[in-house]
């Protein structure tokens, strides 16, 4: 049976209005962990504060860029009936020559404007113009050799036994599982050679079940970087009450087995990762392990996606560069939910990032050519071009609303163990999570250039 084609994984409607008004949130507060081989985080505590210690509230780091927008260009608007109604020129005349290369002088120096502040956006300054101007970056070709080097880091074993194993207890948010599986990420990242910077995002908000505390973990790879390719998930767990036989709701698709592959993923790169940043690479990565993405009651505006609200939010207003907000360097944001079942079909949800998902298509046939996947019958088994399936409400939405391009990898239907106590180790499907694993390990590769 399948759910609704259009809602959330907690089976909402999607709404895609946008500069909806949310919920009920309270004060924030960024903590920072200091990784062995990483610098301290620029948007934590102010100087002085150690690991764990509150920033003063209405800090400085929440510096306002409301002059900055994205979106669609305000040209593309007016570009329709503006100028009011037509003069009383006669109609059918044909205009003067000398009107028609004056026109022509005025498009030219309209497009010539146009293309230099589009050129400064992309080469040297913050970016500019619609969303899709931050799509122009171009991944790198692989060779069937760097496939094979690449597709064989990716360590199965280490995935279920030391990442995915550890997240599967119930972790609702405010409960002691939310805490453990959120140090125990932060606890994996730190370990890693490649130097993490990794920031909690830390906030109270108003629920169905009372004021609950939240936090978010972002590790940005080289926080220098101009541009951020972003990966995320939930980490968090619904709530359900123990059902009849005592059992807790696990969410192994949903999210632990995402939050796994996303640290299996720092890991088997962790070397090309160190590289890349020493490089001072253009565009680096940032994993986002999102907290509250369930609602607690019947799903709606204000009791869902709490971490990627407040996150977002905060994103928009903290600087990155001088002239660039975090939201805006994101040129990317892949999040990944409802993995792990067997043969998931993933379909792309948003055209303006049809050439990113167009590239996952395009690697899932050729690993499948290379016959680097298991139990994997067809070139095409997970990612689908056709036919459209209808946007899903998740964790992405106020990064959308925000004009972050989105590339949304999630399993539609769902998988049929969705929000039941069969959410478990035993339904997921090992060689899946070892395919879609290997796809993104080449992604990245591709994406960032390793
Ligand atoms: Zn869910």
């Amino acid at each position: 049976m399948a759910p609704p084609p259009v809602g959330g994984p907690c089976g909402s409607p999607c709404s895609q209005a946008a500069g909806a008004l949310y919920g009920t949130r309270r004060a924030g507060a960024w903590l920072a962990f200091a990784p062995p081989l990483g610098p301290w985080a620029r948007l934590g505590p102010s100087p002085g504060a150690g690991p764990g210690c509150a920033p003063p509230r209405g800090r400085g780091s929440l510096s306002s860029l409301g002059t900055m927008r994205k979106g669609p260009g305000a040209g593309a608007r007016r570009g329709r009936g503006g100028g009011g109604p037509e003069p009383s020129a006669p109609p059918r005349r044909a205009p003067p020559r000398l009107l028609l290369l004056l026109l022509l002088l005025l498009l030219l120096a309209a497009g010539a404007g146009l293309y230099l502040g589009w050129g400064s956006g992309a080469g040297g300054g913050q970016p500019r113009g619609p969303p899709g101007a931050q799509l122009g970056h171009k991944p790198r070709s692989l060779s069937s050799s760097q496939v094979k080097r690449l597709a064989s880091l990716v360590d199965l074993p280490r995935l279920w036994g030391s990442f995915l194993k550890p997240m599967l207890i119930e972790r609702y948010p405010g409960s002691p599982g939310n805490r453990k599986v959120r140090q125990f990420i932060v606890d994996s990242l730190a370990t890693l050679a490649a130097g993490w910077r990794i920031e909690l995002d830390a906030f109270e908000d108003r629920t169905p079940r009372g004021v609950v505390s939240f936090a978010n973990v972002v590790a940005t790879l080289d926080s220098a970087a101009r541009r951020r390719l972003v990966l995320a998930c939930h980490y968090d767990s619904k709530y359900f009450p123990r059902d009849r036989q005592g059992r807790i709701f696990l969410g192994a698709t949903d999210s632990a087995v995402p939050c796994a592959i996303l640290l299996e993923l720092a890991t088997a790169l962790d070397a090309s990762l160190l590289k890349a940043k020493e490089q001072g690479s253009e565009v680096t990565l940032q994993l986002l392990f999102l907290d509250g993405e369930e609602a607690f009651g019947e799903w709606s505006e204000s009791d869902s996606l709490y971490g990627a609200r407040h996150l977002a939010e905060h994103m928009a207003k903290a600087q990155h560069r001088p002239d660039t907000s975090q939201l805006q360097a994101m040129s990317l944001f892949v999040l990944l939910d409802l993995l792990g079942a067997r043969n998931p079909t993933i379909q792309n949800h948003f055209p303006l990032t049809a050439s990113w998902f167009d590239r996952l298509v395009g690697i899932e046939k050729r690993l499948h050519q290379l016959g680097l996947l298991q139990s994997h019958p067809r070139e095409q088994t997970y990612f689908q071009r056709e036919p459209v399936y209808g946007a899903v409400e998740d964790d992405h939405v106020p990064f959308l609303r925000k004009g972050v391009p989105v590339l949304h990898l999630i399993a539609t239907p769902f998988p049929w163990v969705w929000h039941t106590m069969e959410d478990t180790e035993q339904n997921l499907h090992p060689p899946t999570v070892e395919n879609l694993c290997k796809i993104l390990v080449a992604f990245l590769a591709e994406y960032l250039w390793l």
